[in-house]
Order: C-alpha cells, then sequence, then structure tokens
C-alpha cells in the first residue's frame, strides 16, 4: 500500500466514495485529506470517520486566512481534539505566490497553528510557496522540531533541504517531480535520506504524469512513488514500505490506530 499523505477529498469533483475505492483498489492507502478553512476542516473530520483509510487534518490555509479571527483559532482547536482520526494540523504557511492575504495575516496564523500542533502533539503541514526564508524563520521561531513537521510538495534547494533534515523534519514531494524540466526537484528528491520521505497527490492539484493539467486523485499518488523509487534506484516494493513507515512515523497512525 502506498499513502496519500496530502489530498483534499472535499475539493475533488467527483463521488468522494468512488474516489476513495478506486484509491484502494489501485493500492493507496491511508489517505490523509486536508482541511483548507474551517467549514474543509470539519469536513474533513467527517471523511475520517465515514471511511477507514482516511485521515483527516485541520487547518486554515494561508491563502484563507484573510479574514481569519482569534475564535477561529480555539474553534480550530475544538475540531482537532474531537476526534481520534485527526492527525495533524495545516495546512498552514506562507504563501507569496498568490497575495490573497495579506503577509502579516498569514505570518499570525501559521504562528497560531504551530503552537496548536505543539499543545497537542500532532504533526504539523507546512505549505510554503515562495517564503522559504520566513518560513524557516517562524519554523524556528515557533519551535515547531518539538512536533513532527512535513514540509508539504517541497520546493527549495538543496541548502534549505539541508537545513530542514538538520531540524528533523519530513518531506514530502507531489506530481511535479514527474514533470520532464524538474530535473532540479528530482535531484532534491534523491538527497531525502530514507526515513524522512514522504509522497502526496495534493489532489485534486498537480497531477503527475502523464495526466498533467487535469483534476488529480489520490490513487496517482503511485505515480509520484515510483518517480521517487526511479530517482533512488530502489523498487516500486521497496518505496511503499518506506513511505508506509514514514506517514506512520510523522502522523502517528499506526499507534492511533492500535489505541482506537
Ligand atoms: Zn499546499
Ligand atoms: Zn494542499
Amino acid at each position: 500500500m502506498i499513502p496519500d499523505t496530502h489530498a483534499h477529498l472535499d475539493l475533488i469533483d467527483q463521488e468522494t466514495g468512488k474516489v476513495i475505492s478506486a484509491a484502494e483498489q489501485a493500492g493507496v492507502s491511508p489517505i490523509i485529506t486536508i482541511g483548507i478553512n474551517l467549514a474543509s476542516s470539519t469536513e474533513a473530520v467527517w471523511y475520517s470517520r465515514s471511511f477507514d483509510s482516511v485521515y483527516a487534518a485541520v487547518g486554515i490555509h494561508p491563502n484563507d486566512t484573510g479574514n481569519m479571527t482569534a475564535g477561529d483559532a480555539d474553534r480550530l482547536e475544538e475540531i482537532a481534539r474531537g476526534d481520534d482520526k485527526v492527525v495533524a494540523i495545516g495546512e498552514t504557511g506562507l504563501d507569496y505566490y498568490r497575495d490573497r492575504s495579506p503577509a502579516e495575516r498569514q505570518k499570525d496564523a501559521f504562528r497560531a497553528h504551530i503552537r496548536l500542533a505543539r499543545r497537542l502533539g500532532m504533526a504539523l503541514i507546512v505549505h510554503d510557496r515562495q517564503a522559504h526564508d520566513d518560513t524557516l524563520e517562524i519554523l524556528k521561531e515557533e519551535k515547531a522540531d518539538e512536533t513532527r513537521v512535513v514540509m508539504h510538495c517541497f520546493s527549495g534547494n538543496p541548502d534549505m533541504l539541508r537545513e530542514v533534515l538538520g531540524r528533523g523534519y519530513f518531506v514530502s514531494f507531489a506530481g511535479p517531480i514527474t514533470f520532464k524540466k524538474s530535473q532540479a526537484a528530482r535531484k532534491v528528491a534523491s538527497l531525502v535520506p530514507d526515513d524522512r520521505l514522504l509522497a502526496e497527490t495534493d489532489a485534486p492539484f498537480l497531477s503527475p504524469e502523464p495526466f498533467r493539467g487535469k483534476p488529480n486523485i489520490p490513487e496517482r499518488v503511485r505515480l509520484v512513488a515510483n518517480e521517487l523509487a526511479r530517482t533512488r534506484g530502489i523498487s516500486p516494493e521497496e518505496m511503499a514500505g518506506l513511505l508506509t513507515a514514514n506517514t506512520e512515523a510523522a502522523f502517528g497512525i499506526g499507534t492511533k490506530e492500535k489505541k482506537r
């Protein structure tokens, strides 16, 4: 089985039950569905309750932080505490590519998410788009390394990779590493130690080749995993084992299941 550590089931324009069973048939499980605002986070929890192979992350995406209030952070905490299958806080972080929300608001929200993840001992899922320096600085200031940190859809260079690995973070790759022109990203992926590597789709976004430009679905994490296996010269089976172990380590999924 190959885990998809980052999908937005609520944004996929297909019947969710079918999307999940197609993924399971393709050998993709578990799926972590990611909240981007309060409504979407509530929906993520609903999916995780409805489907065995689905877990939830709750958070407010940097692009959605424009109208975030202090009360929203409390509400997020309630949602996160309300169900065993919530395994992470996020996605959160900074997005300077799309200026849908002022940088200061994004930073405040990012800090609030880091504090919440630390308080709950949950993984933190970080979105960093053209904001590498500020992202790293805030993660450090807020002592994010006191919990597990996942750099989702990692886009940094080898220097940045060295920094995040030094801090103990996990590094996740999505469809773009399958694109022809992504040699640099593939090189970076090949430098990630076996025990820090994760794979994701970010569905419905970032479809891997040969589906580039089409709406994405979780089963296509297999194409990402195959590319990761190729870049480090291991078999797809070995890659599946490694990604499963790392997903359990990053999100505490195995231990949570035992507790249930
Ligand atoms: Zn993201
Ligand atoms: Zn996402």
